[in-house]
């Protein structure tokens, strides 16, 4: 096999052929020692993922260390220290009901894992459900996003230079790699990506049974309520909403604030995207470009259509196509035939909308699709109140984004905003199946076996006392 193999079948084959053999020896150690060289490659490597990141779109080193890099070693670091007790079998007491028998749950490798990626955090998206599934004890097919040339080309050969082939590919291309890829009998495929694309790798894993993660993407709304601190909201909304350029799968994707701080809010907005990004914010070295020419005209339209439908634009709205950069910009005066309000943004623009009653936000917020986040910024009691009356993948307060980095607690969507868990345990669950090794000692059920007597009725009813069903 060549470094770079593009026989997908057999590159399929080999990982399959591997993964059996590998099942008794790809133990602790190995799993740590695999992790090891991962982590010491990405810090031998961080300047070449930042240059990488910049060619595709314009990232700063900053924030590719903060959003592509940081995240990926924090998961690394999290899954090193805690892997030997997610690996333990768990026992698992029957009580009364299996008297006589002892049980454990062992977590085991599902097999053979696909990892699709998007491009918008290419690296972090495509390595970090690597770091779970490699300590699962998976063998990996990864395909990154075909619109981040120069970070998919550069992730497949750090991993060719770490992992045998048999262990982690790197498969690149785009549409016909990807369902070509889907016809294989993957034994876990983690999938993140849009919800349309979602739906057509649920559709491929059907016909093979492959169990799937989701990670899909959609509109997170947030609501800054009347007890709201305006600074701390706006800060957090406007770098929620213009980090990586707005291209985040849980951005601040559009704002309902009381009415009675709609001027002060967006007076602070203006002020906090000024601070970060200076007056001219569409110069700023900073903010992040559009990642290809189809996202940037798909943005630039959707801030034509919401003017052209009389949408008043507060703050920005100016498109620079050459660079692919689209300004900081905010929109008030908003209606739902505007596309921006029935389509995931993903960019730099915020919608605000004010609100005078929280049950009109919510029935809004409950009568569209799942959101992947959803952001409070208010007291407590505001707080408890939206996150009894809704659903969402994720939920926070005060604060956004940073739901995608707890290292203990499961990121993922809800409905159409994706389905399982990702990071620290919840990752290293999706690529493992959860073992029953059931044990007899001394355990007589054969009393029960056929034929039927008037002693099977009364053990029968002896146990219901017992089990006290
Ligand atoms: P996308 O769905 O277009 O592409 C994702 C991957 O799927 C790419 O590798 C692509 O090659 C592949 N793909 C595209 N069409 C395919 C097809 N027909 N069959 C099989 N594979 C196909 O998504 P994108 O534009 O790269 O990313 C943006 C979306 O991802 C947004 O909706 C965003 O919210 C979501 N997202 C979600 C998360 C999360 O963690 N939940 C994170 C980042 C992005």
């Amino acid at each position: 096999m060549t470094e770079h193999d593009t026989d997908i079948p057999r590159i399929f084959a080999a990982q399959k052929a591997e993964v059996v053999a590998r099942r008794s020896t790809f133990d602790y150690q190995a799993r740590q020692a695999a992790l090891d060289r991962l982590r010491d490659k990405i810090l031998a490597e961080e300047d070449a993922i930042c240059a990488a990141l910049m060619a595709d779109f314009g990232k700063h080193r900053d924030e590719v260390m903060l959003t592509e890099i940081m995240p990926v070693l924090l998961e690394l670091t999290h899954t090193r220290k805690h892997l030997r007790r997610w690996m333990r079998p768990k026992r698992a007491p029957s009580g009364l009901v299996l008297l006589g028998t002892s049980a454990k749950v062992r977590p085991t490798p599902k097999g053979v894992a696909l990892i699709i990626a998007p491009w918008n955090f290419p690296f972090n998206l495509a390595v970090g459900p690597l770091v779970s599934a490699l300590a699962a004890g998976c063998s990996v097919v990864l395909k990154p996003s075909e619109h981040t040339p120069a970070t998919s080309r550069l992730i497949q050969r750090m991993m060719a230079d770490i992992f045998p082939p048999d262990l982690v590919t790197v498969v690149t291309g785009g549409v016909e790699t990807a369902t070509e890829l889907l016809e294989q009998p993957f034994d876990h495929i983690f999938f993140t990506g849009s919800p349309e694309v979602g739906q057509i790798v649920m559709a491929a894993a059907s016909k093979t049974l492959a169990t799937v993660t989701l990670e899909l993407g959609g509109k997170s709304p947030v609501i800054v309520g009347p007890d709201a601190d305006i600074k701390k909201a706006a800060r957090w909304i406007a770098w929620g909403r213009l980090l990586n350029a707005g291209q985040t799968c849980v951005a601040t994707d559009h704002v309902y604030v009381h009415n009675s701080l709609r001027e002060a809010f967006l007076q602070a907005l203006d002020a906090q995207i000024t601070k970060m990004y200076g007056a001219d914010a569409i110069q700023s070295q900073d903010l992040a470009q559009m990642a290809h020419a189809g996202q940037f005209s798909r943005v630039a339209d959707l801030i034509a259509d919401a003017r052209a439908k009389g949408a008043t634009v507060f703050r920005g709205g100016q498109v620079d196509e050459d660079r692919r950069k689209i300004a900081p910009t905010v929109l008030v005066d908003l209606r739902d035939d505007m596309d921006i309000q029935q389509s995931e943004i993903f960019g730099p623009v915020l919608p605000v909308m004010p609100y005078d009653a929280l049950d009109d936000v919510i029935a809004r917020i409950n009568a569209a699709p799942h959101p992947l986040a959803l952001y409070v910024f208010g007291g407590k009691a505001l707080a408890d109140e939206v996150l009894s009356r809704t659903t969402s993948g994720t939920f926070a307060v005060n604060l956004s984004v940073m739901v995608f980095v707890h290292p203990a607690a499961p990121f993922g969507g809800v409905g159409r905003s994706g389905n399982g868990g990702a990071h620290g345990h919840a990752g290293f669950a999706a690529f493992s199946h959860m073992r029953q090794d059931l044990r007899a000692r001394v355990f007589p059920f054969h009393l029960a076996f056929p034929p039927y007597t008037k002693t099977t009725a009364r053990l029968i009813a002896l146990f219901k006392r017992i089990v006290q069903i």
